[in-house]
């Protein structure tokens, strides 16, 4: 089986140009000038496509319950990310009490088994610290899960870690060459604003947003990267949406510290005043969307590279079930859908728009996740040996965003109505077409657990030396 990809505008982090790609088996085997089609080969004319390598989602929510409701499970998400160009997506494994982190990660895995449009990785939650053994994080790397997620918040769901068990953490997991995400917003702060609210009787959506002030997240940014610099080991802040938080990125950067950031795409193009509109509860999530000055900070980081992936934080619920906490906000499941709109939305209000070159989306949305998260040689880039995992966007093709368009589990998107110029029509996953021309025409029984190593392997980075 073969496809050779003629004529097309292959565009990697680091630069552009007009070539042929051709595909044998799972792999690219040639990337160049005028290849010819091997006997037999499937050609597909490129020409005023732009060639992407396919989109990794580092952080995607799947099977997530909350307050009563479940989100969206791996075939519906899996098939609104193959729809919008996205090949791999990681998701989380979260331990009930009492389970371990290996029994987790095969439950999981069987959960995702035959189920998915595309790839999918694990990162593996240390919740309940206590209960941890220090050789479930060997375990759960030599599994192919080197990645940790964490979080500063959320203690009533047993979530939150001190900053000193976050500082034992970062060490074990960087002995063994694994990576630490954090979720950071100072608990204490939320917490005592949610009861001030809730005294005054403001538990509308929009409330919501003023519980969770932009300083809170950099008041624990601030913590986490302290807790990195002592143990000497790198650290992932997921999902930074405020301009204090990039204050603190950029101290970190000046310093020379190994700390890597994500912002989401609502952080970048949603306003808080929707969280106050008559849908206000659509667009409520943890850290909330904010105002026009964090936008831009977060925009600037990007650009500069102190923000170094795009992640979506996709935790999709139907309308009906985010209405019914529409009056009050602590009974709303939080997370909006994402997964299925990143790309064309960085291509309109990214690239379009002049705020990041083309190079600059396939890098913060393809290759560093890629590096970082270790999934790197085989996914991220395309070159000959990689894994075909192909997206041909096509720049001339105007859609306006509905559910119809992201076919996921939700009825409704955030950026309902909004019309961007650019829609990625063709998506191949190792090989095989799961995308044509906007239809999907893969099987939810393609996509596999991806196995990762060798996390952070992002040239020019360096660790803290001792
Ligand atoms: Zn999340």
């Amino acid at each position: 089986m073969a496809t050779l990809i003629k004529g097309g505008r292959l565009v990697t982090g680091v630069d552009s140009y007009s070539a042929d790609v051709l595909v044998e088996g799972e792999s690219i085997s040639a990337v160049g000038r005028d290849l010819d089609a091997p006997d037999g080969a499937e050609v597909v004319d490129a020409a005023g496509l732009l060639v992407l390598p396919g989109v990794i989602d580092p952080h995607v929510h799947v099977d997530l319950e909350l307050k009563g409701h479940r989100s969206s499970d791996f075939t519906s998400t899996s098939r609104s990310a193959a729809l919008g160009g996205v090949t791999t997506f990681i998701t989380y494994i979260t331990p009930a009490p009492g389970q371990t982190l290996v029994e987790a990660a095969e439950q999981r895995k069987l959960q995702g088994r035959g189920r998915s449009h595309v790839d999918f990785g694990l990162h593996a939650s240390l919740v309940r610290w206590s209960d941890r053994e220090d050789d479930e994080v060997p375990q759960m790397i030599e599994a192919g899960i080197p990645s940790f997620k964490m979080y500063t918040t959320y203690g009533d769901a047993g979530l939150m870690s001190t900053d000193e068990q976050i500082y034992h953490a970062l060490l074990l997991v960087s002995q063994h060459g694994g990576l630490v995400e954090v979720h950071c917003e100072n608990d204490w702060i939320i917490e005592s604003k949610i009861r001030k609210l809730t005294e005054q009787g403001h538990l509308r959506p929009a409330d919501h947003g003023a519980s969770r002030p932009g300083y809170a997240e950099g008041e624990a940014v601030a913590a986490v990267v302290r807790a990195a610099y002592e143990a000497g080991a790198p650290v992932y802040i997921v999902h930074t949406s405020s301009g204090e938080s990039v204050q603190v990125l950029a101290e970190a950067d000046d310093v020379g510290l190994e700390v890597y950031a994500e912002v989401c795409p609502h952080h970048l193009l949603l306003d808080e005043q929707s969280l106050a509109g008559p849908e206000g509860q659509r667009y409520a999530t943890c850290p909330p969307i904010r105002s026009g000055a964090h936008r831009e900070e977060l925009w600037e980081a990007l650009e500069e590279g102190l923000i170094h992936t795009v992640a979506t934080d996709h935790a999709e619920f139907t309308a009906e079930a985010k209405d019914e906490g529409g009056n009050d906000f602590r009974q709303l499941p939080m997370g909006v859908p994402g997964v299925g709109t990143s790309l064309p939305l960085m291509w309109e209000f990214g690239v379009r728009k002049g705020r990041i070159t083309e190079n600059q989306l396939v890098d913060r949305l393809c290759t560093q996740p890629a590096e970082i998260f270790g999934l790197c040689p085989r996914k991220g880039t395309l070159a000959s040996g990689t894994d075909a995992d192909i997206v041909l966007f096509d720049p001339d093709c105007a859609v306006a965003i509905d559910p119809a368009v992201t076919q996921g589990l939700a009825d409704y998107s955030p950026y309902d109505g909004w019309e961007v110029s650019g829609w990625p029509v063709s998506t191949m996953l190792r090989g095989h077409w799961i995308v044509r021309d906007r239809e999907l025409v893969g099987s939810h029984e393609l996509g596999s657990f991806v196995h990762r190593k060798d996390v952070c392997q992002r040239p020019g980075h360096r660790a803290v030396e001792e």
